[in-house]
């Protein structure tokens, strides 16, 4: 983004920041104040490409995390979701792929600071070393995380999630078989990787187009928690909590600002995703997923916001 589009963004945040304040206020006095929840790929100071951000902006926001927000587990969105008590901003951290770098600064910073975060991976890359898919295209063999680092995150309190096997674009997936190795073996893998259970998977991409009917399905059968997307949206309370809405960790300062202090005109464009998903055992798997967490209530079509 050039700077004066920066510039007339940060104006237009500075106009709006008493009338969001109020709107914020009158939220947080229902307790439905929306869940932020907030995707990174790598953090470097090197090779920058349009998933990398510098060691200094993920400080920048880490800081305005901390300073504003409350920063949160995935349970606890998912908890503030169904049980419609949200009385101040969250903001919950994810990464997806796993990149060797984030081990470097981004990891050591969250870890120092006591702040949770969802670390997602993509299996066979971290199990064989090879280059992400979409970085071996851009010509850019970026490393990917080693099994031990994967293992050292996990016993220093990070969370691990599955991002499946290949980094696989299920819009494009047109055997069940496929899409099942996608999702239960690459849990399988990264358990065992680990030796503790895998509560969540994120979508490759995360559009949509992605969020297929078959690979949601087969996510609940495996037993995950929740889903996470990445097109752009928060979680408002009440609506369907199995699937956690994220928005990108914009390097450019502004932007982020601007959806941290809830913006409701992308509230009112996001996408509607629609699910169906098996009643009762799904009750019982989630609640033995998430044995500390208090009863859900189920909804069997997912994805609903005014
Ligand atoms: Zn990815």
């Amino acid at each position: 983004m050039n700077l004066i589009k920066s510039a007339l963004l940060g104006a237009r945040n500075c106009l709006c920041a008493s009338s969001r304040q109020q709107r914020l206020a009158q939220l947080a006095s229902t307790g439905e104040v929306p869940c932020s929840v907030a995707f990174y790929h790598r953090v470097a100071d090197t090779v920058a490409n349009g998933w990398t951000m510098s060691t200094q902006q993920f400080r920048e926001h880490i800081d305005y995390f901390q300073s504003r927000m409350t920063i949160v587990d995935l349970a606890e969105v998912q908890w503030r979701v169904r049980e419609g008590h949200s009385v101040d901003q969250s903001m919950s951290i994810t990464f997806d792929d796993g990149y060797a770098d984030n081990m470097d600064y981004a990891i050591p910073l969250l870890i120092e600071r006591d702040i949770p975060c969802t670390y997602f991976v993509t299996t066979q890359n971290v199990i064989n070393g090879k280059p992400f898919p979409h970085d071996r295209d851009a010509g850019q063999p970026l490393q990917p995380n080693t099994v031990a680092q994967i293992r050292e995150m996990s016993d220093a309190g990070i969370e691990i999630g599955c991002h499946t096997r290949r980094h696989i674009d299920f819009s494009n997936v047109h055997s069940i078989e496929h899409v099942r190795s996608e999702i239960i073996e690459a849990k399988d893998e990264l358990e065992q990787m680990i030796g503790r259970p895998v509560h969540y998977f994120a979508f490759p991409f995360g559009l949509p187009a992605q969020l297929t009917q078959a690979a949601i399905e087969i996510v609940h059968e495996a037993g995950f928690a929740g889903f996470c997307s990445a097109f752009g949206a928060y979680n408002h309370i009440g609506n369907d909590w199995f699937h956690i809405r994220r928005f990108h960790g914009d390097p450019e300062f502004e932007r982020l600002v601007n959806w941290c202090t809830y913006d409701t005109a992308k509230a009112r464009t996001e996408p509607r995703v629609q699910y169906f998903l098996p009643p009762a055992k799904s009750f019982e798997q989630t609640q033995a997923m998430m044995p500390s967490m208090p009863v859900p209530h189920i909804t069997t079509f997912g994805s609903f916001h005014a």
